[in-house]
């Protein structure tokens, strides 16, 4: 019987954490490295190694699995004399999970292959709840025996591994959901400031949408509460949906993608992180919505 992975986690955000609290429930030894080191206090109370920099933790462990901000999160825990390449060598596995531009991906993936480390591209669908329920659908790009042969580590933290193909199709797959559910948050919360502005109770569009099975939708419910109660604590922060609306965009302008709706989308999540709403929850793009007309 193969021994268990020992697993390098990087990145102990909303859904870092989650996810390597589920790998260490899956019984894998993990070790962990958070840029602000006080989030991986809770971690060393449960008996998980700690690591002073990602070199050391990518020297100790087999998979490397790195889920922070953008990529210049990905690169300042990756380059440089203590980065995580330093720690890597043919035959161990990077698996980066952050949603980053295919761009970055493509060339994460030269990098390793000059090495000989395997590299997974496998961003994922699915914000706090389900990364904390370990549900998460995973969009793996990469070689199609490597996903294989690393869908026990992925399943730990999710519930379906989608195969997209070789890299970076992980990240476009991201980017193609991503753009849907940036439309679906604007729709709601545009709903929302109408339904205001016309004197109906937002409830009541948001009960009618429940109670048609064609246009029932448990995001609508997951994102009800925060646009009736005008809090938006976040699961999934404005500003990463901005980061990845900038990286549809210039994916769309390369590929010759005509997507005018989402370029309103982008335009929207601007003015609403100028506003100062980028660490609140995505839905908060109705607060950008309704200070833009005053
Ligand atoms: P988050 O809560 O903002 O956490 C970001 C993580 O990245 C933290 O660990 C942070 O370290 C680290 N980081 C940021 N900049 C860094 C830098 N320059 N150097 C080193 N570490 C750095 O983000 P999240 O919501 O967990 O999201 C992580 C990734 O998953 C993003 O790419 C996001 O787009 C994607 N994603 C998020 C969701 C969601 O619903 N939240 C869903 C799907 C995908 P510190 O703790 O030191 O700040």
């Amino acid at each position: 019987m193969e021994t268990k992975k020992k697993i390098g986690f990087i990145g102990l955000g909303i859904m870092g954490q989650a996810m390597a609290s589920n790998l260490l429930k899956a019984g894998y030894e993990v070790c962990v490295y958070n840029r602000t080191r006080e989030k991986t206090a809770s971690f060393a109370e449960k008996g998980c190694g700690v690591s002073y920099t990602p070199k050391q933790l990518a020297g100790w462990c087999d998979v490397l699995i790195t889920m922070v901000s953008d990529p210049a999160a990905v690169d300042a825990v990756m380059e440089g004399p203590n980065g995580g390449f330093e720690g890597l060598c043919k035959g161990k596995t990077f698996i980066n999970m952050s949603t980053v531009s295919p761009e970055f991906t493509r060339q994460l993936a030269e990098k390793c292959s000059k090495t000989g480390i395997i590299f997974l591209d496998c961003p994922v669908s699915g914000s706090k709840p389900l990364a904390e329920a370990g549900t998460l659908v995973i969009l793996a790009g990469g070689e199609e025996a490597e996903i294989c042969r690393h869908e026990p580590i992925l399943l730990s933290m999710g519930r379906k591994v989608i195969h997209a193909g070789k890299a970076p199709a992980g990240s476009y797959l991201k980017l193609c959901v991503n753009l849907v559910m940036g439309h679906m948050t604007s729709a709601i919360a545009e709903g929302t400031e109408f339904a205001e502005a016309c004197g109906i109770n937002p409830a009541l569009m948001f009960d009618t949408l429940d109670a048609n099975p064609a246009l029932q939708c448990r995001y609508f419910s997951m994102k009800r509460p925060l646009l009736l109660d005008k809090k938006f604590p976040p699961a999934f922060p404005l500003k990463h949906m901005l980061k990845d609306a900038r990286f549809i965009m210039s994916a769309a302008e390369q590929k010759q993608a005509y997507i005018p709706v989402t370029e309103k989308v982008l335009e929207l999540l601007e003015k609403s992180n100028n506003m100062g709403y980028g660490g609140e929850d995505i839905s908060a793009i109705y607060k950008g919505l309704k200070e833009y007309e005053k």
